[in-house]
């Protein structure tokens, strides 16, 4: 559940800050040498999402007995002071938290916090009930995006988007220890899959930008990673499989609109064609699992 980087030059774009950034969210991994280029965000208007049943009809209920809450830590350089000042002022962890809170039940709390760590990760830790986003990761995003010539209020947008795709994963790895969630398959897939979920069914076209938003950084990172025994042994998928699997959900969610995906040759046809089929089965499949604990009814 750590994600710490692999390498110096690779970040673990995985994890998903949130919903902060509710209007905020595990990264991509963009297509290394002659992958598809960057998806436009733009090109993706209105929300796709269709309305799916958020509850099972065989779910037992569970008690509520917790809260997501948010804790702040003290800063240990200035140099993320700005940053921080805007995860205060704008109240993206206190709005993460209260949509969280309004959706889900919990069998205890969970803090959600966002700090500098020295080192650019993001995190669910079980013992402390901590998910915690870094703004050493933040930046990293920023400056992925800077290299790839996005101006800088381009790249300040981008990152926010991304993050909120980061905090989600997190936030998945944090239902799956606490509902005691079964997983047949790699934990850290099925969080991002829950992530990318969340993010198109729920947040609508925000979410479709953050799943974008983080498509892009595993695909810019992937570009300056070579691969080491230590990536391929990795919990994570490479980079480049996150790309396209983040991707396939987008597509998946909407053919129709999201077409141009493969006919500008970003998602290979050999996959896209199953994408429909995959991304259902995903949303099916957390539709269930969660329906013990959805609030709403
Ligand atoms: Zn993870």
């Amino acid at each position: 559940m750590r994600h710490a980087p692999r390498s110096q030059n690779q970040i673990n774009l995985a994890i998903a800050l949130l919903a902060v950034f509710l209007t905020a969210a595990c990264i991509i991994t963009g297509g290394r040498d002659s992958g598809p280029e960057k998806p436009s965000p733009s090109a993706s208007p209105e929300d796709s999402a269709t309305p799916v049943a958020k509850k099972s009809e065989s779910a037992d209920s569970k008690e509520d007995k917790g809260d997501f809450k948010v804790e702040y830590a003290k800063l240990s350089s200035a140099r993320y002071e700005s940053l921080d000042k805007k995860v205060r002022n704008e109240r993206l962890l206190e709005n993460a938290a209260e949509e969280l809170n309004r959706a889900l039940k919990l069998p205890e709390d969970v803090y959600l916090t966002a700090r500098d760590c020295g080192e650019a990760n993001a995190e669910f830790d079980p013992n402390t009930q901590k998910i915690t986003v870094c703004y050493e990761l933040m930046e990293r995003f920023y400056n992925l995006y800077r290299s790839d010539g996005m101006s800088s209020d381009a790249a300040d947008a981008k990152m926010f988007d991304a993050i909120r795709f980061v905090f989600l994963h997190e936030v998945g790895h944090a239902m799956i220890y606490n509902y005691n969630l079964p997983i047949m398959g790699n934990e850290e897939d099925a969080a991002d899959r829950c992530s990318s979920y969340i993010n198109i069914e729920e947040l609508g076209e925000k979410g479709v930008k953050a799943v974008l938003a983080a498509a892009d950084g595993f695909r810019i990172d992937s570009r300056r990673e070579s691969r080491s025994k230590r990536d391929l042994a990795d919990e994570h998928l490479l980079q480049e499989q996150r790309f396209y699997n983040s991707l396939c959900m987008i597509y998946g969610s909407n053919p129709d609109k999201y077409e141009y995906f493969v006919d500008d040759g970003y998602l290979p046809e050999e996959r896209a064609r199953r994408c429909p089929q995959e991304y259902q089965r995903t949303v099916d499949s957390w539709v269930n699992l969660l329906a013990p604990w959805r609030k709403d009814k």
